[in-house]
């Protein structure tokens, strides 16, 4: 390699060379899909440390995931060949919980603050939203909680939207006190939710610049990866984080700044800031992801170094193409063209199915044909636009015994019994908790009904103590019957006992020796012994409980788990943990499952072979896009990120009807198949090829939307199977004998579809 025998440079490219050995202040590497900007980011920190030019606790790597976190650690351990111990490598939330974590009594908060999820953020906004009686005027839980969501990732505030609202319209008003309302019951809860761990982390440094200053000494090197998604919060966090310690904060810095550390003003120099990103691969819009971001780089960050990456080490050439004709469609972007020196490799391959099922059955055997091959389940990855679509996949893959995983899907710790043990410990961690206490008074059922609740709920309020401590003194609440008085103390009990187990040490003031916290999972099953949900569960006799009391015991061995890799870190930590776990970070390990996924959590990953799967109008692009302006660039650089995750077989393949909520309706090529050149997809059955139950049907239903496009050309192997009698009732290729059971047969509704497309 160029590098010379060093171990970190050998097998880079020149432009990786740069990347990984400059030193400026601040540094863009901006590439296409696949061209090693993750793997130069790995390399740039291990060379730092190696050359000892900076400490491991020095560095703050940002990734997406919380995966991709243990990825880059795990492989920069192993190019350093030792540990990268107090280097923090987290995503941009976790980061920011263990700032809030550390600094929180400035706020007013406790450390244990509990993190809102959406649902809980959700059950707080539907209480508001009732409380104000707002949903006679439109308002939902999801509604008002996107609006919140999207202002906070502005960092604006409720003041700062009255500022800017109309005046007489009585919806705009009643959602800022929605708004205050939110935060207001957010902050009795102690919780912050999802938006906030960022923005009350910027909130918190420019409040209090020697806070601040303890963090931009701290970190000597940011790196951020998939920078192009990062919004406004985000953005700023880094700002923050990059500013350098102005002479009066270094006077006070605990312990003082050495000599060395500081700059001829007496300050201390900003932070080095690399980031990389790809404008191409931005698909966060919705969540507050600004591409200005990284267009502006170099104004916002002056004597900013660029390097550009072009070669591919991912793909196949005809993989490559196919992505770079895409994306060329987009106006507005800068011309990159990704190639590799590997060479065409296979063809892609396209097939349009009858129906999604048949789509379904398609990619089933074709992942049984590759594994038989030798490709591993666990690098086959199926691509869908949207959750709804795993149906009929999973069907199949059930079917045909394929191992799989759905990553993302309804994620475990959103199911309601682990969200019912979780809000035992969320209340021992915050006894402040509403929402996690609401929620364990009725898990299991004990009769507490909302008059009861209510009840606790005003003296806890009255008093100005927990809702644990209400509990505890439920004697006082003469609105409570006896019966329901005894219930409260005793689950008060368990929480306490519960609690002591979690501290450690019984928290008596005269014990001599302080014992150690037990271990989470032993905490857990306590509570889940004395409660009894497990047994309850089972003893419904029903496979679906069956399945829930499994689950529980799933997260004790998930405690356990965590109770081992982290011994001693204690309740709080295993909180953090599992409220930060993302989409793309699944519990189980992936290695022997093909993975189902949506293509937003696909980003930064790469498998050998890539379905995409539903690649039609209306899904992808998705229908939601199409009015919106700049939805088709958006759905575009997401197709775009899908083709590019594939190493050597990539598959597009759609439905020419699909079955929604009951109805089945005519299903229409994407356009971007069309923007593919004709040479590059092998069709195994074309759309042109799909026939209804007749020519003309056939030919009505398949005529792309103003196109007259090639579609029919599916070569001679496939043309072989024309066969314009096909039912729908029957598999149109390959002989599937399985296909006939899971396929509908013609109904009205079809035909009603058909009429309405011939209009
Ligand atoms: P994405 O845009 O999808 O995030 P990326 O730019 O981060 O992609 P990487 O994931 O770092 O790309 O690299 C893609 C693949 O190419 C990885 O398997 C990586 O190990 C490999 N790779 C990168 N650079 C080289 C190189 N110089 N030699 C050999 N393989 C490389
Ligand atoms: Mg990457």
């Amino acid at each position: 390699g160029e590098g010379g025998g060093d171990p970190l440079l050998d097998g880079l490219n020149p432009a990786q060379e740069r990347a990984v050995v400059s030193r400026g202040p601040a540094l863009l590497i901006v590439a296409g899909a696949g061209s090693g900007k993750t793997r130069v980011l790995t390399h740039r920190i291990a060379h730092l440390i190696r050359n000892k030019e900076a400490w491991p606790s020095q560095i703050l790597a940002i990734t997406f995931t919380n995966k991709a976190a243990a990825e880059m650690r795990e492989r920069i351990e192993g190019l350093l060949g030792d540990g990268a111990q107090g280097m923090w490598i987290s995503t941009f939330h976790s980061a920011c919980v263990r700032i809030l974590r550390r600094e929180a009594e400035r706020f007013g908060y406790v450390s244990g603050f509990t993190i809102y999820d959406s649902a809980d953020s959700r059950a707080l906004l539907k209480r508001i939203i009732k409380e104000l009686d707002a949903d006679t005027y439109g308002f939902t839980p999801a509604n008002a909680g996107s609006k919140i969501s999207k202002l906070k990732n502005e960092l604006s505030d409720a003041d700062d939207y009255a500022a800017t609202m109309n005046e007489n319209d009585p919806r705009d008003r009643l959602f800022v006190e929605i708004f205050k309302m939110y935060e207001q019951e957010l902050r009795r809860a102690n919780a912050f939710d999802f938006d906030d761990l960022i923005g009350q982390t910027v909130q918190l440094f420019r409040a209090h610049p020697d806070v601040a200053a303890v963090y931009q000494r701290r970190f000597r090197h940011i790196l951020v990866d998939e920078y192009q998604d990062t919004n406004h919060a985000q953005y700023s966090l880094i700002r923050e984080l990059t500013r350098a310690v102005a002479p009066e904060e270094v006077d006070r810095l605990m312990p003082p700044a050495r000599e060395r550390e500081l700059d001829a003003s007496g300050g201390i120099p900003p932070a080095s800031l690399t980031v990389v990103g790809d404008s191409d691969q931005s698909i966060y819009a919705f969540r507050g992801a600004d591409i200005r971001n990284i267009v502006e780089f170099e104004r916002d960050f002056r004597g900013a170094e660029v390097v550009k990456l072009e070669q591919n080490y991912r793909s196949t050439q005809n993989i490559l193409s196919a992505a770079n004709a895409v994306i060329g469609n987009n106006f507005d972007r800068q011309e990159k063209n990704l190639w590799t020196a590997e060479g065409d490799g296979a063809k892609i391959v396209g097939f349009t199915g009858y129906s999604q099922h048949d789509e379904a059955r398609f990619v089933a055997e074709e992942i049984e044909d590759l594994h038989r091959a030798g490709t591993a389940y666990g690098d086959i990855a199926v691509f869908y636009r949207t959750n709804s679509q795993t149906r009929a996949l999973e069907e199949l893959l059930i079917r045909s015994a394929i191992p799989y995983r759905v990553l993302g899907g309804t994620k475990f710790y959103e199911r309601a019994e682990i969200k019912d043990a979780m809000a035992y410990l969320t209340s021992i961690a915050n006894p402040y908790d509403p929402i996690a206490w609401s929620r364990l008074l009725g898990a299991p059922k004990r009769g507490v009904g909302p008059m009861a609740e209510a009840h606790l709920a005003n003296f806890q309020e009255a008093q100005g103590i927990s809702f644990h401590e209400a509990m505890l003194r439920a004697d006082e609440v003469g609105a409570l019957g006896p019966k329901l008085r005894g219930t409260a103390r005793q689950l008060a009990e368990l929480l306490t006992r519960a609690a002591r187990m979690a501290v450690g040490g019984g928290a008596t003031d005269d014990s001599a020796e302080e014992a150690q916290p037990a271990p989470v999972g032993d905490v857990l099953k306590l509570i889940l012994d004395e409660t009894e949900m497990i047994e309850k569960l089972r003893a419904k006799r029903d496979p679906q409980d069956d399945a829930r009391a499994e689950n529980l015991e799933e997260l004790i061995a998930v405690a356990r788990e965590f109770d081992a890799k982290q011994p001693g870190a204690g309740l709080l930590a295993f909180l953090t943990e599992v409220s930060l776990v993302a989409a793309a970070d699944d519990l189980d390990d992936t290695s022997g499952t093909v993975s189902l996924m949506t293509m937003h959590t696909a980003k930064g990953l790469e498998f050998k072979a890539v379905f995409i799967t539903g690649v039609e109008e209306g899904l992808l692009p998705h229908q939601m896009s199409v009015d919106e302006v700049g939805g088709i660039s958006e759905e575009r650089r997401l197709m775009y990120v899908g083709i590019t995750r594939a190493r050597e077989q990539l598959y597009l393949t759609l439905a020419s009807t699909r079955a929604t909520f009951g109805d089945i309706s005519v299903a229409m090529p994407s356009r971007f198949l069309q923007e593919i050149p004709e040479g590059l997809i092998d069709w195994r059955q074309s759309p042109g090829e799909v026939t209804g139950r007749g020519g003309t049907e056939s030919r009505a239903l398949n005529a792309p939307r103003g196109s007259s496009s090639g579609y029919g050309a599916g070569g001679p192997r496939s043309r072989g199977r024309i066969d314009s009698s096909v039912s729908f009732g029957s598999s149109g290729s390959r002989g599937g004998s399985g296909a006939a059971a899971v396929s509908e047969p013609a109904s009205g509704n079809m035909q009603s579809a058909l009429e309405k497309w011939r209009e």
